[in-house]
């Protein structure tokens, strides 16, 4: 079969293209399988201060760019494709996509997550027209407005101030009274002149003809609404949905086990229970999401796929 590879990794981010690097560069035919831009999530983050050697100015884009340029000089293929099924339990594993068909001896699964939506009203229908859940994409648009970040992680908090480069004011909807981002990201949030934060509240809704003009948030503490109004000279305001993902696993869910939140459970070697099955990256069971964290599993991956290859393939 043409489509035949030693490795087949299914996600392009930071995990797939280390994993890619590795398996390449121990010769082993490697395809990595990426439905969007490779780089994964990080392609939609401003800045990346805490990858060790990181540049200065480093963003997702400029990083995973690099990763990728390295991936392809071993030799990996990329190809872009969307997987609609897998078959992983023979010693030959098939995957499907929108595209084609392809067999390896081993997959590594790092397709990641995805963003969390609010589920709030009005959400989807103003999805493009001030909603958004990438800061990077769509600060811009937002430049001298008003706007709301929903969350209180890592990424909301990092990407509030980011967006106090756009915005004439930032406020913080969070469903606590206390940040779960890190302690540093909290700092730089709180001495930033334009940013405010509302607490214990959740967006009950956001209305609009066309853009996003009101938001209503709801004090789940009291259940008072609120309503926030865009100034009538700006028009509109924007809404920045950044409160977590949900992993990339729904094509996986009868073909590998996964915890009750949906992520892939492995052990240190980063096998799945199924042989010849490994995982890297955001999609697994794990406590630190980064990028740090997402190639070594990579790594890992690789050189524990190799090693299966030779032992069963001989
Ligand atoms: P997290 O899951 O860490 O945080 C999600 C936030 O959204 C929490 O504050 C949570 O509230 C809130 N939330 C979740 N669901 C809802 C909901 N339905 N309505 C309202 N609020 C909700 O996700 P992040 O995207 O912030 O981070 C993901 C991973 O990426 C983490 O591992 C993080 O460390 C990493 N990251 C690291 C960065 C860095 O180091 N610079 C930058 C960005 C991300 P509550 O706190 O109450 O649960």
């Amino acid at each position: 079969m043409e489509n035949m590879y030693d490795v087949i990794i299914i996600g392009g981010g930071p995990a797939g293209l280390a994993a890619g690097i590795y398996s390449a560069r121990a010769k082993m035919k490697t395809l990595i399988i990426e439905k969007g831009v490779p780089g994964g999530q990080i392609f939609t983050t401003s800045e990346i201060e805490n990858y060790p050697g990181g540049i200065e100015g480093e963003t997702g884009p400029s990083l995973s760019d690099r990763m990728r340029l390295q991936a392809e000089s071993f030799g990996v293929e990329i190809k872009p494709d969307d997987i609609t099924a897998v078959d992983l339990q023979g010693e030959i594993k098939k995957v499907t996509g929108m595209f084609g068909e392809y067999e390896a001896k081993a997959v590594i699964v790092a397709t990641g997550a995805h963003s969390r939506k609010m589920d709030s009203k009005g959400e989807n229908e103003h999805i493009g027209q001030g909603v958004s859940y990438c800061a990077t994409c769509d600060g811009g648009f937002f430049t001298g407005l008003e706007i709301f970040v929903i969350g209180g992680g890592d990424t909301a908090i990092d990407e509030a101030v980011y967006l106090t480069r756009f915005a004439r004011k930032v406020t913080v909807v969070h469903r606590r009274d206390k940040l779960r981002a890190a302690k540093s990201l909290q700092e730089k949030a709180f001495k930033n002149d334009k940013v405010e934060f509302i607490w214990d509240s959740v967006v009950e809704e956001v209305k609009g003809e066309g853009p996003v003009d009101e938001v209503l948030i709801k004090n789940i503490k009291t259940n008072e609404i609120t309503t926030y109004k865009a100034d009538a000279k700006d028009g509109m305001m924007g809404v920045f949905v950044l409160i977590g993902y949900n992993p990339n696993t729904e094509v996986f869910k009868d073909q590998i086990e996964l915890d009750n939140a949906g992520y892939v459970v492995a052990n240190e070697k980063m096998e799945t229970n199924v042989k010849g099955v490994y995982v890297a990256g955001d999609v697994r069971v794990k406590t630190l999401r980064q990028v740090v964290t997402a190639v070594s599993d990579g790594a890992i991956a690789a050189v524990e796929a190799e090693k299966y290859i030779d032992d069963t393939f001989e």
